[in-house]
């Protein structure tokens, strides 16, 4: 069984898989250690991942990123109206989710976010499958630790879509910390932990957390965030800046046109990386717009100045992790940085003056901590692979609680509790008491829906029970109710019970006066259902379908594609050794016969029908050929092993 975790980015994804050596990042089809985390759809079948970055510049209305960023949401979270600055495609609402309208085999279709991640994922299993030479299900995903259960039961729904079993969804820093504290062989004892601060800044989002570190295990202690700080928000501003530049300077206004801001935009990135280890920067960018070739160049002054906005934003998460961990800064062993965007000088001034100066540590992947953390969450759950133990203490970020109708029979009772507070342990189950005569409902929210992200839905889940049996004495039934925070961050109604206590003699010894009584819990289970955000299985089911049927027509075009190429070889390779090593072998009339088989096949291949005909078509095209080619090549070969065989039968008489 494979052991895979997934560093979900929004720019970019990695995988890592553990090995007998240790833990591996695996790279894609063209050999880069992190695949872009995008999904295009075109006339004939769907890029996913490199392929949909190679097509980005000619189809990039139907090319959509951030991913994880649309996931869980619906079309009117404000969240999404700010991924609209990031993204060319369509959004559009499918059954009450955020989704996109696109233009994929000639048809306008829609697709919902959770589909589109479904899709890549499809396509990361697919990179693992080919690396690990076996079918690849179950995997640990790593999210950003503020997603809620919705974004959170969406991620799951999306694993399924693409027959993957999430072994566990861990936020990104606690995937960070857990590689961060397997290696280290020094861990103090738990009286005395030691404290690590950990720094992410990636392409969309900024997450701090501060960690206690002892012998065989970690416990998050506080975590905080930027869901809107990252380094798409710095190329965002060099966009505007330089767009006005060249709208003075060329005339041009390139925010009008689409395809012009991204070439700036891919400019800009260019530009932002250069910044990061010289003082000046160059941008180029050929043929912007109206054929204008533009150029400027930017200093770091300026350049820090022009993303001041940003940096600004970049006190706050690490003060209030800071703050709510309870720990002062001189006692923060080491501050690790990860993410792409701490590579930024100027970022990396401003997390260590919020820090009162602390030394910044880098010794971590910087882009690779995080997937590597996640390989190791799934390798404790793996029978067959063995990892030092190592017991992992994340909390809550936003509290949950239950909430159910006030009973008529007594109306001073509360009508709420909160079930999980915020920095409850994750995992957790916690067991409620209800006294109730019949059939009853309870409702699960985020206790505090101002603190989501977003417009996020603070409802979580709704409890049904359908019979409670009625209490013996005509009384109100004691109900049990076991709830569940589980290793995902998702909250869940487990099981609903009475309790029936029975005195039981227990067997008497000879000598005893009177009989023991042993007291007996019987549990009797109450029939209950619960709807929560999750798909239900039919929905998944047929999306796993749809999605099946989507990769057979991906694989089918790849196929087709490559029957054509090998039908296209056939012919000029065989053509030129017709003339060659084979001219003998071959009698004039059946060199003829094939020559004018060549010349029909390349003809057909160049017609319209031949450009875009059937894998079946080039299969049966390349079979006629060979049936009249291959003897000649046998004849050839038989030649050649003959003097090798007889030399080889005189040495063994
Ligand atoms: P997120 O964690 O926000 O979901 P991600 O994991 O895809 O996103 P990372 O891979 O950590 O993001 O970082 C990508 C970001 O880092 C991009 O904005 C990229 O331009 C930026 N980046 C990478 N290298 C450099 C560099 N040398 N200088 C400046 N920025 C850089
Ligand atoms: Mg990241």
């Amino acid at each position: 069984m494979s052991v895979v975790g997934v560093d979900f980015g929004t720019l970019h994804s990695k995988i890592g898989v553990a090995r007998n050596r240790g833990i591996d990042i695996i790279v894609n089809e063209v050999s880069n250690r992190a695949t872009p985390s995008l999904v295009a759809f075109g006339p004939k079948q769907r890029s996913i991942g490199e392929s949909a970055k190679t097509q980005e510049t000619s189809n990039f209305k139907n090319t959509i990123g951030g991913l994880k960023r649309l996931i869980g949401r619906t079309l009117q979270d404000p969240d999404v109206e700010v991924e609209k600055k990031f993204l060319n495609a369509t959004l559009v609402d499918v059954g009450g989710t955020v989704g996109v309208a696109v233009t994929y085999r000639g048809e306008k279709q829609i697709f919902s976010a959770t589909q589109l991640v479904a899709m890549y994922f499809g396509k990361l299993r697919d990179i693992t499958a080919n690396e690990l030479k076996t079918a690849v299900s179950d995997l640990v995903i790593a999210v950003p630790g503020w997603y809620t259960d919705i974004q959170r039961r969406a991620m799951l729904d999306a694993a399924q879509i693409a027959g993957l079993n999430a072994l566990r969804l861990i936020n990104d820093t606690t995937a960070v910390a857990l590689g961060y504290g397997i290696t280290k062989l020094d861990l103090p004892e738990p009286e005395n932990p030691r404290y690590v601060m950990f720094v992410d800044v990636g392409h969309s989002t900024m997450s701090v957390s501060v960690v206690a570190f002892s012998k065989g295990q970690l416990s998050v202690k506080a975590a905080a965030y930027d869901r809107h700080l990252g380094g798409r928000d710095i190329d965002y501003a060099l966009i505007q800046y330089f767009a006005a530049q060249f709208n003075e300077k060329y005339h041009i206004d390139v925010l009008s046109n689409p395809k012009a801001t991204f070439r700036l935009l891919v400019g800009c990135e260019k530009l932002k990386k250069v910044l990061s280890a010289n003082n000046e920067a160059p941008l180029n960018v050929e043929s912007l717009m109206n054929d204008i070739d533009a150029s400027s160049k930017l200093n770091r002054e300026t350049y820090e100045e022009l993303i001041s906005g940003v940096l600004d934003r970049i006190a706050a998460p690490l003060q209030q992790a800071l703050a709510e961990s309870g720990v002062s800064i001189d006692d923060i062993d080491t501050v690790e940085l990860v993410g792409g965007t701490t590579r930024i000088p100027a970022v990396r001034a401003r997390i260590q003056a919020a820090l009162g100066g602390k030394i910044l540590s880098t010794t971590l992947n910087q882009d690779e901590a995080i997937a590597r953390g996640a390989t190791f969450a799934a390798a404790f759950q793996s029978p067959t692979f063995r990892v030092r133990e190592f017991h992992v203490h994340d909390i809550n970020q936003y509290p949950i609680k239950v909430s159910w109708e006030r009973s008529a029979s007594d109306p001073d009772d509360d009508t709420e509790l909160v079930v999980f507070p915020r920095g409850n342990g994750i995992p957790s189950t916690k067991i409620l008491t209800f006294y109730r005569g019949g059939p009853f409902e309870i409702d699960a929210a985020y206790a505090e829906p101002s603190g989501l992200p977003g417009g996020i839905n603070p409802w979580i889940a709704r409890f049904t029970a359908n019979a409670v049996p009625p209490a013996p004495n005509g009384d109100l039934t004691c109900v049990k109710l076991k709830t569940r925070l589980n290793l995902h961050g998702i909250m869940s109604f487990e099981s609903a019970y009475t309790e029936e206590v029975e005195e039981r003699e227990e067997a008497m010894e000879v000598d005893e006066e009177a009989p023991k009584k042993k007291k007996v819990v019987k549990k009797h289970e109450i029939p209950f259902s619960t709807r929560t955000s999750s798909l239900d299985p039919g929905a998944v089911e047929k999306l796993k379908e749809l999605e099946a049927e989507m990769h057979a027509a991906d694989k089918l075009v790849m196929d087709t594609e490559d029957r054509k190429n090998a039908l296209e070889e056939y012919v000029y390779d065989m053509r030129a050794k017709l003339d060659e090593r084979y001219s003998s072998f071959a009698q004039a009339a059946e060199k003829e016969k094939l020559n004018g088989m060549f010349q029909e096949a390349e003809d057909w291949l160049y017609s319209d029908e031949g450009e875009d005909a059937t894998k079946s078509a080039y299969v049966a095209k390349l079979d006629a050929l060979k049936a009249v080619g291959d003897p000649i090549v046998a004849r050839y070969r038989e030649a050649e092993e003959r003097p090798k065989a007889m030399a080889q039968l005189r040495a063994t008489l």
